[in-house]
């Protein structure tokens, strides 16, 4: 049984109700977590306040700083047991749940090192006065973490609000929760003070929808799908509470003739295979110059006929969907392909060892989705490649820029100044050329526009967004 974690304490949900956590390897039950409401939240808010008021607000930012340090070197020490939690939570395969754990633990890092070099500016004004602006943390911050990077989203999330002052509530998507309650708990081991980290655990509808309602909430940061970014948003609005949204995407691969394919392909198949799809920039559209959209797709078929999707713990390229709700969606979009005629290149394998419980999803490449289809504009977050051809640099702009995101986008060409042109007419919020975000990035600020979402985390840049800034002005004649 997994509690919440709310002033360095495990607790229950004061309805006394729980969810069943499941394996996504074997869709079984393994674990229980807390079906919280609204009352866990305002107890964890209170103590997030209190933490902040007694404890948190006193230390000095290099203070915060090494303890955002312990929590990384802790995670390091924990990352087998950490990446073993999440890989059977999540679904992972152990090389991804490895990497998340070291990534959770790099933000940490990079956090701790930030704390203190966060700071104001003084600014010329009239004679006899001067003037300085100061970083202020918002209070208590509220972050609504999704199921598919639980660890580095928290990383990213609440390494920064933590780093900028702020204490945190947060709350993960019920289908992963748990290596978030543990790292809660090595918080407070490594002196943590009770309220800084809370973690409450439940539905959105219920806990997600109480933290975003909470008056005691002074910022929000959510990451997850379009509809409830908005509803967030929406509720965020009534109080005038500020709020980051990262919201996914429909990224494009975009893929010259002059480009290096050998550097490409792998970084093409990685980019949609990672997470089995389940990756907000995953590059779910691939444009082709029509000079090489054959000998391309030829190549990208046969890799992935090679790839392999099987329980978490065999380690294969792509483990389960989180859940069957998942899988039934991207069932969903295969199905709306095959009605419209999109041809199908190629698929990889499910192996034999994998139980017919589990929520398995071979990896599917597409080709000549028309641009406006749904496959083609909506995120299926699964591992579904849609392949098109474009003529010239004008038409792969145009149809890169063609959906209602605006993440990412991978450009593959030898040719610089297309390379710099291309970042310029890309709207999203990164560009990669020739790469595709190789190592995580915690340093480099990530989000979107329009709507894939607003604000930045991750980088030093997220610090800005996790501080408000006062202007104080001194007459001293
Ligand atoms: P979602 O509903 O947006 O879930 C994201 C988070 O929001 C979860 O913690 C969820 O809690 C919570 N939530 C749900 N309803 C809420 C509400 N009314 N108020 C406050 N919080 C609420 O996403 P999903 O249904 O899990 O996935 C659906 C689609 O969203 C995916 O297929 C994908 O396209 C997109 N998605 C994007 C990202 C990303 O990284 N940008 C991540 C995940 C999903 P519960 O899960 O506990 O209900
Ligand atoms: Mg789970």
């Amino acid at each position: 049984m997994q509690f919440n974690y709310i002033a360095n304490a495990s607790l229950p949900s004061s309805s006394g109700r729980t969810i069943a956590v499941l394996d996504p390897s074997d869709g079984q039950p393994y674990d229980d977590i807390q079906r919280s409401n609204a009352s866990d939240i305002d107890h964890a808010v209170r103590a997030a306040r209190q933490g902040l008021d007694a404890v948190w607000c006193k230390l000095s930012a290099a203070e915060r700083g090494r303890l955002l340090m312990r929590l990384s070197l802790t995670i390091t020490e924990h990352a087998q047991e950490l990446a073993a939690i999440e890989q059977r939570d999540c679904g992972k395969p152990t090389k991804q749940a490895r990497a998340d754990a070291a990534a959770l633990a790099r933000y940490f890092e990079f956090y701790a090192g930030a704390c203190d070099k966060l700071h104001g500016e003084t600014l010329p004004y009239m004679d006899g006065y001067s003037v300085l602006t100061w970083r202020e943390p918002h209070g208590v911050t509220g972050h609504v973490i999704p199921w598919n990077y639980p660890m580095q989203i928290f990383g990213r999330s609440v390494g920064g609000a933590l780093a900028a002052g702020n204490v945190c509530v947060v709350k993960p998507a019920e289908d992963a929760c748990l290596s978030l309650i543990r790292v809660a708990q090595l918080a407070a081991e490594v002196g943590f003070p009770a309220g800084v980290i809370n973690i409450v655990t439940g539905y959105g509808h219920e806990v997600g929808d109480a933290l975003a309602h909470h008056p005691g909430i002074d910022h929000i940061s959510f990451t997850g799908s379009p509809a409830v970014g908005t509803l967030i948003q929406q509720v965020a609005a009534q109080r005038h509470c500020p709020v980051t949204l990262e919201l996914g995407g429909k990224s494009p691969q975009i893929v010259f003739a002059d480009a290096d394919l050998d550097a490409a392909v792998p970084a093409i198949i990685n980019a949609i295979v990672q997470n089995a799809g389940q990756t907000c920039s995953a590059g779910s559209r691939l444009l082709v110059d029509q000079a090489i959209y054959e000998p391309l797709l030829e190549r990208l078929g046969q890799a992935f006929e090679n790839l392999r999707v099987g329980p978490a713990a065999m380690d294969l390229d792509l483990g389960p969907l989180i859940r069957q709700q998942q899988q039934q969606r991207v069932w969903d979009f295969l199905s709306d392909a095959h009605v419209a005629n999109i041809a199908m290149v190629a698929q990889g394998k499910v192996v034999d060892e994998a139980p017919e419980t589990g929520f398995y999803q071979a990896p599917t490449l597409l080709r000549d989705v028309p641009v406006m289809h749904r496959l083609a504009q909506e995120e299926v977050f699964g591992p579904v490649l849609c392949a098109m051809s474009f003529r010239d640099e004008d038409q792969a702009v145009e149809m890169a820029n063609a959906t209602q995101f605006g993440l990412v986008a991978g450009v593959w060409t030898a040719d610089g100044a297309r390379q710099f042109r291309m970042a310029r007419r890309l709207r999203c919020g990164q560009v990669f050329i020739n790469n595709y975000g190789a190592g995580g990035g915690v340093e480099l600020p990530f989000g979107g526009v329009k709507s894939s979402g607003h604000g930045r985390e991750k980088g030093f840049e997220a610090l800005y967004g996790f501080t408000t800034l006062k202007t104080v002005a001194i007459k001293h004649g």
